[in-house]
């Protein structure tokens, strides 16, 4: 179940699964990147100096997004990964986040490990099974157990508002039967990027998931919509910090 939670004071997302751990993702109330709002630059740069402060780490290590299926397990000498839509780490105290507006936000957590991974899955990743692929590589390189991942799918633009049109839809879509994946309303496709999401998990074995019904579009006074802002938008983030075993 998610809950809303204060982190010394700012508006954060957490879900019960891992209430215990700095699993979380930030709101409006506390923007750690800006990339297409200038105005909060500054802002962005003092919420990253606070949740270091806060959670005693050197570094906030992050990425360069580009709807890629391209997915890096962190190692102590690089704090900036390009082109990289999924980041892994099963080093104590890592601080890692990924930023998003619309986007679905996965956090996932092997708690008998402390391995985590944050990936960003937007329809293009979701098309590329990005959220199986992380797994797959947690799985082959590190020795995770599927059953051991405790999964998060947090807030992203929802069935209700995610409308594309046929060519997204094709490529999102194999099973066509499936209408639990998507409704179709004249020549629009409105589809379900986080029960994709949910059913990649599922498939490559991750059996403990908690998945967050608000839509970001919807309640964009909460997150960032780069649909409903036109893309003239901030970004809210999925942080992790691993937990020393
Ligand atoms: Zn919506």
């Amino acid at each position: 179940m998610f809950y809303f939670d204060d982190f010394y004071g700012k508006k954060i997302l957490k879900s019960s699964l891992l209430s215990d751990y700095n699993c979380f993702f930030t709101t409006r109330e506390f923007v750690l990147t800006s990339k297409d709002r200038i105005d909060l630059e500054k802002t962005a740069e003092n919420n990253r100096l606070f949740l270091k402060e806060k959670l005693n780490a050197e570094n906030i290590i992050t990425a360069n997004q580009i709807h890629s299926a391209h997915t890096e397990i962190i190692n102590k000498d690089n704090i900036f990964y390009d082109n990289t839509d999924a980041l892994i780490s099963n080093i104590a105290d890592t601080l890692f986040i990924m930023n998003f507006a619309d986007c679905v936000p996965i956090i996932l957590y092997d708690k008998t490990t402390n391995t985590g991974a944050i990936v960003h899955a937007g329809w293009r990743g979701t098309a590329q099974n990005i959220a199986q692929k992380t797994i797959l590589k947690m799985q082959k390189e590190l020795n995770i157990k599927p059953k051991n991942i405790t999964a998060l799918i947090g807030p992203a633009i929802g069935k209700c508002c995610f409308e594309t049109n046929a060519d997204v839809f094709n490529q999102l879509i194999i099973n066509k039967q499936d209408l639990s994946l998507y409704e179709k309303k004249n020549d629009k496709y409105y589809i379900d990027l986080k029960l994709l999401n949910y059913n990649q998990l599922k498939n490559a074995g991750v059996e403990n998931i908690d998945i967050c019904s608000y839509c970001t579009c919807c309640m964009s006074d909460i997150f960032f919509s780069y649909r409903k802002e036109n893309g003239k938008t901030a970004r809210h983030s999925a942080v992790i910090k691993i937990k020393r075993g």
